[in-house]
């Protein structure tokens, strides 16, 4: 049994990611392995500071982990290498939307980022020569998974979470996504899929906010050879208007909450009880 927990040193800890790590630490229990990874490949959103916050608020807390974080802003020569097998497969395509015309595409949708919405698939339908082209005059490009190939190449899957039983991996549910930003050349798709099998996590544990991802995450794991692992996607920490917690919410970061004295059993039992 190994299990992880990876925080992006994007801000301090808050009260969901004080849940989410009691999780891991219950799932790995006295004889699993419990790893602890920063997600930190947007590297315009990392600050260097929260690297050391993170690790000290939760040792504070009681959640130690066996070996050493990863930190996959280290790991980019491997999410390429995966890049290039799924590029080899035809399983991916260039896009050169900007945010802009993406925007204008999808009036109603929030500017979330690039996977909010169903990308329509624009740059999938460009002829051979028109996206040569494109390359050669240097227009910046993401790459986008073709859920229609890979769901082709890949054939029908499904995968365990530990509350909703055995589910069907439904390969369109987020449409084409990125998987290599433009600015990144990567993406949280390719990054967690391939340092999940590195590390050789057995159980992912994490918040049912990424249970939509986890379709494209089985499906990526089948194109690239990994093992299947099994999933617990656990409840959120909601505030008290019911929305979920966000790193703005400062009041409830575990900073705000040790400034103010709170200890260490008062913060944990503010998310209790823990799920089964
Ligand atoms: N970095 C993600 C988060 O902080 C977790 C991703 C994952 O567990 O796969 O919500």
């Amino acid at each position: 049994m190994v299990t992880r927990f990876a925080p992006s040193p994007t801000g301090y800890l808050h009260l969901g990611h004080v849940y989410s790590a009691l999780m891991c630490q219950k799932a790995a229990g006295e004889k699993g392995r419990l790893l602890l990874r920063f997600e930190d490949i947007d590297h315009t959103r990392v600050r260097d500071q929260y690297y050391d916050a993170i690790i000290e608020d939760l040792e504070w807390l009681g959640v130690t982990f066996t070996e050493k974080p990863w930190r996959q802003k280290d790991r980019y020569e491997e999410y390429q290498l995966a890049l290039e097998k799924l590029k080899k497969q035809d399983v991916v395509y260039p896009c050169f939307c900007t945010r802009k015309e993406l925007a204008l595409e999808n009036p109603l949708s929030a500017p979330h980022g690039d996977d909010a919405f169903l990308y329509a698939g624009k740059c999938k339908a460009l002829s051979d020569q028109k996206r040569e082209s494109k390359i050669e005059s240097e227009i910046p490009y993401s790459w986008r998974l073709d859920a229609s190939k890979a769901n082709l190449v890949a054939g029908a899957l499904t995968f365990h979470d530990a509350i909703r039983g055995q589910l069907d991996v439904q390969p369109f549910l987020l449409g084409d996504v990125i998987l290599a930003r433009k600015d990144i050349q990567t993406s949280y798709h390719i990054a967690v899929v391939v340092d999940d099998a590195a590390q050789g996590v057995s159980h992912i544990t994490r918040g049912e906010d990424l249970l939509g991802s986890t379709h494209i995450h089985r499906l990526l794991q089948k194109l690239l050879g990994y093992k299947e692992p099994q999933y617990f996607h656990h409840r959120l920490i909601l505030d008290k208007d019911g929305k979920r917690l966000a790193k703005r919410d400062a009041s409830l970061s575990i900073k705000t909450l040790r400034e103010q004295d709170k200890t260490s059993e008062e913060i944990i039992s503010m998310v209790l009880p823990l799920e089964p």
